[in-house]
């Protein structure tokens, strides 16, 4: 709907997947995963609620879509959202509170290296815009953690990260979620 999903289709293409964007419900139909970008979340979900998609999405994801959310993308799908627009909806798939831009002024965009669980052991570049900051988790397998904050987090075919794997240069997250989606076939 909007956001950083230029980078994502590179880094999805570069993993071997072909891409489609999802801008209607109808998008939505023989998709073996999805991917709610970074950007804007309220804009997200107005755009979404305005096209009808909300439902559907929830539904879909519900249902075990593989799904990679990042950063506004892991708003989205959070359960509690503080610091939001009055009014901002979110899907409610996972248990987990999240403070829209919760690492404040200063901090507001920086990089660190993460040890993310079921990866190679290898740190991951951690690339930090204006990110929320997660504040609970319920029922959800947290998988990397940065100065003791969950910022990964794992419950069933849902992967949410509070940073941008696209704009890391680091394909390994982008790949295990591609051999997810395709084998879900
Ligand atoms: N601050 C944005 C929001 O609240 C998220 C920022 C991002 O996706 N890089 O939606």
């Amino acid at each position: 709907m909007q956001g950083a999903f230029a980078e994502h289709i590179k880094a999805l293409e570069a993993a071997g997947a072909r891409t489609r964007l999802v801008r209607s419900r109808e998008d939505l139909d023989g998709l073996d995963g999805i991917v709610l970008p970074g950007g804007e979340s309220t804009t997200m979900t107005m755009l979404m609620e305005r096209v009808g998609m909300l439902a559907p999405l929830r539904q879909a994801i519900e249902r075990g879509l593989p799904t990679l959310a990042t950063c506004a993308g892991m708003i989205v799908l959070a359960r509690e959202i503080t610091d939001g627009m009055a009014d901002q909806k979110g899907l409610d798939l996972l248990d987990i509170a999240v403070r829209r831009n919760g690492y404040g002024r200063q901090v507001d965009s920086f990089e660190a290296p993460l040890q993310i669980d079921g990866l190679d052991g290898k740190t991951f570049p951690g690339v930090f815009i204006r990110a929320p900051l997660v504040e609970r988790t319920g029922d959800v397998e947290v998988i990397a953690r940065h100065d003791g904050h969950p910022v990964a987090v794992r419950h069933g075919r849902i992967t949410a990260l509070g940073f941008h794997p696209e704009l890391s240069g680091d394909l390994r997250l982008h790949r295990e979620f591609v051999r997810l989606a395709a084998g879900q076939r």
